[in-house]
């Protein structure tokens, strides 16, 4: 009789939630889906769930070991850098599977942007670059740029960050995607943005940059930093191809 197969998913991106609902229907699979805590009503899928940091690389690694899992996939943002070095260099640590489920970065076509290698490099182009500028790189960046000088940012989060300077220069709305095209462009207008900063998240293209092509918005896209070594999946149908092959589990995606 074969084993029941234990896996840990990191969650972050949308697809990890996909990905917890295809295991949880197979009866030979255990699913722990671990969440950072950091979002206050994340969507969760229907398994098991435990939430919170694991208190660094060895927290992580002891939890791999005690719980024995045969597999860890992390399917963490592309931008959480820590949580995945972490997931890689513990699954070397205790022989167990690693996999980790990337989105593919956007690439510019029709619409092209400046890119800018990370946070730091970002901020220095932006100093040349319009001074009212619509920010979406989310709670991590916001000190980055709200000192620079002569910008006024328009700064959407899903959360009120914790911490932030009493300055004027910004004014922060609240509010969770999917956004479409035409409240994109009102909100562009509105605000008399001229200038747009974004992660180069993947995923699903977003109307905010169809929005700002439109209205002729330059865009800075602060680009992914490179992913851990390890297995690289691209898709949650290579995921699963990945799995059946390394399980024999004989799974398709209705
Ligand atoms: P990070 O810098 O890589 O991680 C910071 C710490 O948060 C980690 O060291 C770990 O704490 C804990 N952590 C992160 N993901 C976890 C998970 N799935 N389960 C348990 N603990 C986790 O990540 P971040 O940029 O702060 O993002 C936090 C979470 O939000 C991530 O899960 C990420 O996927 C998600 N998210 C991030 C972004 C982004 O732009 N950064 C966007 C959307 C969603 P310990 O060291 O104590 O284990």
């Amino acid at each position: 009789m074969r084993k029941i197969i234990k896996i840990l998913i990191l969650g972050g991106i949308h697809e990890a939630k996909r990905l917890a609902a295809e295991l949880t229907t197979l009866p030979k699979v255990e699913i722990v889906y671990s969440l950072a805590g950091k979002t206050l009503n994340p969507n969760i899928p229907d398994c098991k769930i435990r939430t919170g940091g694991f208190g660094g690389e060895n927290g992580l690694s002891s939890y791999i070991k005690n719980l024995k899992f045969d597999l860890v996939i992390d399917a963490t943002h592309p931008f959480a850098t820590q949580i995945a070095s972490n997931a890689y260099i513990s699954c070397k640590k205790t022989n167990t599977t690693y996999i980790k489920l990337c989105r593919k970065p956007w690439k510019p076509g029709i619409i092209t942007w400046q890119s800018a290698k990370n946070f730091e490099d970002a901020k220095k182009k932006l100093m040349r670059m319009g001074s009212r500028v619509f920010l979406t790189s989310g709670t991590k960046g916001i000190q980055n740029f709200i000192l620079l000088e002569n910008k006024w940012f328009l700064i959407r989060l899903i959360e009120w960050p914790s911490s932030l300077p009493s300055l004027e220069n910004f004014e922060i709305i609240l509010d969770r995607g999917p956004f479409g095209h035409l409240k994109e462009l009102e909100l562009l207008e509105n605000h008399r943005i001229n200038t747009i900063v974004t992660k180069n998240s993947g995923g699903i293209f977003p109307a905010k940059l169809e929005a700002s092509h439109k209205l002729g918005i330059p865009i800075l896209m602060i680009e992914q930093p490179a992913p851990p070594r390890g297995t690289l999946l691209y898709s949650l149908e290579e995921t699963i191809n990945w799995l059946n092959k390394r399980f024999n589990l004989n799974h398709t995606i209705d």
